[in-house]
C-alpha cells in the first residue's frame, strides 16, 4: 500500500488529504487504516510524530461518512480519550482538517476552562468528542453527557493515561460504553499493565506497531554533556545564543525548574516561555502559539505539558534535566526530527543524573555520545554556581508567600537517587498554582470518588508525571563534586539542524 488512494477512503477525506499535501501513508497509517476501515479493533504501538492521529482519524471519518446518522442529544458517536489538553486539542484539530469536506461536528473538552460552554456544545450531541478523562467524568456526573451511543472509542497514549493516574476514571468510562463498539487503542510503550488493559478493552485486535518499544527516533542525533548543576544555566544560555538553533524545546523535570530556566534565559536577553501545569490554559495556548509561529524560539517544558505537542521543525531538544523515566527520554527527543526532518538532542547530565543516563542507555540499547563544552564556554566556578543557586532559592516561586517554602516536608533523604525515595510535590498530576490542592494535568478537579485514589497504578519509581520529579522542599544545597564536561568535542554548535 503506497498511496492513500489505494485504501478506498471516502472522497471528501481524500480531497482533504490531497490539500494537506499527504500522498503516501506513514508506516503506522499503512498498517492501521485498512483494518480500522473494516471496523476491526486495533492495538497500536506508536509515538506521537509517527502520523498515528491520522491513522485513526481517517478510517473513523470514512466510517462515519458511510453510516451517516445524527448523534443523540448529549451524546457522541466517536469518543477519543487523550491524557492531556494539548494532545486533545491537536487531535480535534486533525479531525477538523481531515474532515473539512464532511459535515461532522467535533468538540474537544478538557478541564481548566469553564464547563458551561462545553455543556452547551454537547447539548444537541456531537459526532466526534475528544476529551480528557477528568472533564469527561465531570460532564457525565452533571448529566450533560451520555456515552450510551458511542460507536467508536479511541484511547490515545494509554501509557501516559496510566502514568497520570487516570486508570480509575478510564475503567469507569469504559464500563459506560456500549459493548458493541469499535475500539482503537494506542500507546507509545506496551509494558505489561498496558497490554492487559488492551486485552480487556479490545476484541480480537489487529496489532500494529511502528517504533519498537523504547527505541529512539533514528533521525535524531544525540549527545550528552556532563555539567554540574550550577553550570547548566550558563551552558544553556551559551548554546542558545547560536542563531542557528531555530526552534528549541528545553525540558526540565519540574515546573519550578522550567520557570527558573526561563528567568535565567531572560536575564541574558533570550526570549523564552514556559509551558507546564501551573500555567493557565490561555497562558499555555499563547506560549504554544508563539512557539509555533516562530515569535518565541525557545519553549521550556515539563514532560506532561510537552507530551503530544506537534510543532513542525523543532530543530533541537535540550534536556536541561535528564528524565528519571527512560521512556520519557524517548518521548522528549521524539519532539524533534518529526515528519522526516532531522534533529539534534542534547542532554545535560550532572553526577546525580548519571544513574538516569545508564537507565536510558540500557532501555534504548544505545550509548549516547559524550560531547564537550562548546567552544568559548567557561563553566562558572563552583562558588559562583553555589551563589547563583542560593540567590534563586531565596526567590519565592510565583504565587507563593515570602517565607513559605515550596512543598516543604520534613523528610528528604539526602544521597538518594534523584527522583526516588524522596517526597515529591503534587500527587495527582500537575498542581494548579496557588490552591495547593492537587489537580490533574487536564486541569479538572479530581472527582470526589477518585480522591485518595491509590497511586499503585503508577510506576513505583517515578512515572512520566512531572510531579514525580519535583522534589519537595528544595533547599539550598552545598555544591557537590560534578562532572567536568570532559569528552570529545564534536563541534555541534557549528551545525544547524541536520539535513
Ligand atoms: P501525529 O503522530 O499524528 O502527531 O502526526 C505527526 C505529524 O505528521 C503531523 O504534523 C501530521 O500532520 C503529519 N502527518 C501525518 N500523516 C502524514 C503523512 N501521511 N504524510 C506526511 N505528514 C503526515
Amino acid at each position: 500500500m503506497t498511496q492513500f488512494t489505494d485504501f478506498g477512503l471516502a472522497q471528501p477525506v481524500l480531497r482533504a488529504l490531497e490539500e494537506a499535501g499527504y500522498k503516501s501513508p506513514t508506516p503506522i497509517q499503512a498498517q492501521a487504516i485498512a483494518p480500522a476501515m473494516q471496523g476491526r479493533d486495533l492495538c497500536g504501538i506508536a509515538q506521537t510524530g509517527t502520523g498515528k492521529t491520522a491513522a485513526f482519524a481517517l478510517p473513523i471519518l470514512h466510517r462515519l461518512a458511510e453510516t451517516p446518522r445524527r448523534a443523540i442529544r448529549r451524546g457522541c458517536r466517536v469518543l477519543v480519550l487523550s491524557p492531556t489538553r494539548e494532545l486533545a486539542n491537536q487531535i480535534a484539530e486533525n479531525f477538523s482538517d481531515y474532515g473539512k469536506y464532511l459535515s461532522f461536528t467535533n468538540t474537544v473538552v478538557f478541564g481548566g476552562v469553564t464547563i458551561s460552554r462545553q455543556e452547551k456544545a454537547l447539548a444537541n450531541g456531537v459526532d466526534i468528542l475528544v476529551a480528557t478523562p477528568g472533564r469527561l467524568m465531570d460532564l457525565i456526573e452533571r448529566r450533560s453527557l451520555t456515552l450510551e451511543a458511542v460507536e467508536i472509542l479511541v484511547l490515545d497514549e494509554a501509557d501516559q493515561m496510566l502514568d497520570l493516574g487516570f486508570i480509575h476514571a478510564l475503567k469507569r468510562i469504559v464500563k459506560m460504553l456500549p459493548r458493541e463498539r469499535q475500539s482503537l487503542f494506542f500507546s507509545a510503550t506496551m509494558p505489561k499493565n498496558i497490554a492487559s488493559l488492551a486485552d480487556q478493552y479490545l476484541r480480537d485486535p489487529v496489532q500494529v506497531a511502528v517504533t519498537p518499544v523504547a527505541t529512539t527516533a533514528e533521525r535524531v542525533t544525540q549527545e550528552v554533556i556532563f555539567a554540574h548543576t550550577g553550570a547548566k544555566q550558563a551552558l544553556l544560555n551559551h548554546i542558545l545564543r547560536d542563531p542557528a538553533i531555530e526552534r528549541v524545546l528545553v525540558f526540565t523535570r519540574t515546573k519550578h525548574g522550567a520557570d527558573r530556566v526561563v528567568r535565567g534565559l531572560e536575564k541574558v536577553g533570550i526570549n523564552a516561555s514556559a509551558i507546564h501545569g501551573n500555567k493557565s490554559q490561555p497562558q499555555r495556548e499563547r506560549a504554544l502559539a508563539a512557539f509555533k509561529d516562530g515569535s518565541c524560539r525557545v519553549l521550556v517544558a515539563t514532560d506532561i505539558a510537552a507530551r503530544g505537542i506537534d510543532v513542525e521543525a523543532v530543530s533541537h531538544v535540550i534536556n536541561y534535566d535528564l528524565p528519571n523515566v527512560p521512556e520519557s527520554y524517548v518521548h522528549r527527543i521524539g519532539r524533534t526530527a518529526r515528519a522526516g526532518a532531522n534533529g539534534l538532542a542534547i542532554s545535560f547530565c550532572n553526577d546525580e543524573e548519571k544513574a538516569y543516563l545508564r537507565d536510558i542507555e540500557r532501555t534504548t540499547r544505545q550509548k549516547i555520545p559524550v560531547g564537550a563544552f562548546p567552544e568559548g564556554f567557561t563553566p562558572p566556578s563552583r562558588q559562583e554556581a553555589a551563589d547563583n543557586a542560593q540567590a534563586e532559592e531565596r526567590r519565592p516561586p510565583q504565587g507563593q508567600r515570602p517565607g513559605q517554602r515550596q512543598g516543604q516536608r520534613p523528610s528528604s533523604r539526602p544521597g538518594g537517587r534523584p527522583g526516588q525515595g524522596r517526597g515529591f510535590e503534587g500527587r495527582g498530576g500537575e498542581n494548579r498554582g496557588g490552591s495547593g490542592r492537587p489537580s490533574r494535568p487536564d486541569g479538572a478537579a479530581r472527582p470526589q470518588e477518585s480522591r485518595g485514589e491509590p497511586r499503585g497504578d503508577r510506576r513505583p519509581s517515578g512515572g512520566h508525571g512531572e510531579n514525580r520529579g519535583e522534589p519537595r522542599g528544595e533547599r539550598p544545597r552545598a555544591p557537590r563534586p560534578q562532572g567536568s564536561g570532559e569528552g570529545r568535542a564534536i563541534g555541534w554548535l557549528d551545525r544547524g539542524p541536520r539535513s
